[in-house]
């Protein structure tokens, strides 16, 4: 089944004709891209921002970036700066789910289209989402920890309440642990969001976690790289680094030398220049008129979204090397540095 992503001007339906009908319409025309993003805190999302305004460049657009580093008050405020300046199509990398759907709103009173990239922006009319499988990266994540520990005391330490990412990555895991859960294999004894995704909210997470538990744990989902960093730190303070499975999840650098040295289980790889390209392509072909074709639907509690997932990888020591050194993402010598 195929779901079609509206289009931005009113135009003809495109077959693969139409991108020349199109630039017969408005050859001299550059078009300009929006793009709010959440953070540029974080490793992933100054490599997406790079990657993404590389991709729109080369395809002869033109990108206008906004970061409001978790600010929801300044991510709306600069989206209106956009929109404003009249973007013919807005990215964005929501910080909160729920309160970003008002960008939606104002960008659309202005018939400007928005692209939610990464993250989901629910509760509204979004045009297209462009992402990873995100329930799948939970899965891999929940069975790379069964595989190392089939039974036992299993600590979830979630991504942030706000991001709908962190819903969709414990829903993954759960498909894998629940049975497991019913069975009486694996009894999940802490299980708790962490604010903002701060590695120091999820080192006192797994604090508590350690504490509540007697130290009796087996195995800790951690829902990305930054979380389980602030895990490795809870459980070096104990001694039990490197002792129980870890998960991870964007293939950081600091996460990659984990997995190297052995503290860290696994991390699932996102290949973000797929994701960039693949969103700057759409991007620039929205803001032309034509109709996007997406083959996934993700429900954001509002509409149906079209959706263009992208494949998740794990990764751990044994396919490091055939993975994320092989794509150019680390260099080797950096990954292995500490080794
Ligand atoms: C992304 C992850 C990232 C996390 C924290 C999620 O929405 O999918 O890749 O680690 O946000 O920034």
């Amino acid at each position: 089944q195929v779901w079609l992503a509206s289009s931005g001007k009113p135009m003809k339906q495109v077959g693969s004709s139409g991108s020349e009908q199109r630039a017969s319409l408005q050859p001299d025309k550059k078009w300009v891209i929006g793009l709010s993003i959440d953070t540029l805190l974080e490793e992933r999302w100054q490599r997406d921002r790079d990657l993404f305004k590389a991709a729109v460049e080369k395809l002869g657009a033109q990108v206008e970036v906004q970061a409001a580093n978790g600010d929801d008050a300044k991510q709306l405020s600069q989206a209106e700066y956009l929109i404003s300046h009249k973007v013919d199509v807005l990215v964005v990398v929501p910080h909160n789910a729920e309160i970003s759907a008002a960008i939606v709103e104002m960008a659309h009173k202005a018939g400007i289209k928005v692209i939610s990239y990464d993250r989901l922006i629910t509760n509204s009319d979004v045009d297209l989402y462009v992402s990873f499988d995100n329930e799948k990266a939970g899965e891999l994540q929940a069975k790379a920890m069964v595989a190392l520990a089939p039974k036992g005391n299993y600590v979830l330490i979630e991504g942030a309440d706000t991001d709908n990412n962190a819903h969709m990555f414990k829903q993954g895991q759960m498909n894998i642990l629940k049975p497991l859960v019913n069975k009486g294999d694996i009894k999940i004894v802490f299980d708790q969001f962490t604010k903002e995704w701060k590695p120091v909210n999820a080192l006192a997470n797994m604090e508590l976690a350690l504490k509540a538990n007697h130290n009796q744990i087996d195995a800790v989902v951690a829902a990305n790289d930054a979380t389980a960093g602030g895990v490795i730190q809870a459980l070096a303070e104990q001694n039990m680094d490197g002792k129980i499975p870890v998960s991870g999840q964007d293939a950081e650098l600091a996460g990659a030398q984990r997995i190297v040295e052995g503290t860290q289980t696994m991390t699932v790889y996102k290949p973000i220049e797929k994701l960039a390209e693949t969103a700057a392509s759409l991007a620039v072909r929205m803001a032309q008129g034509e109709v996007i074709y997406a083959d996934r639907k993700v429900n954001n509690k509002k509409i149906d979204v079209p959706s263009i997932l992208l494949e998740p990888i794990a990764v751990d020591q044994t396919n490091i090397d055939a993975t994320i050194i092989a794509d150019g993402f680390h260099q080797r010598a950096d990954v292995y540095r500490n080794a």
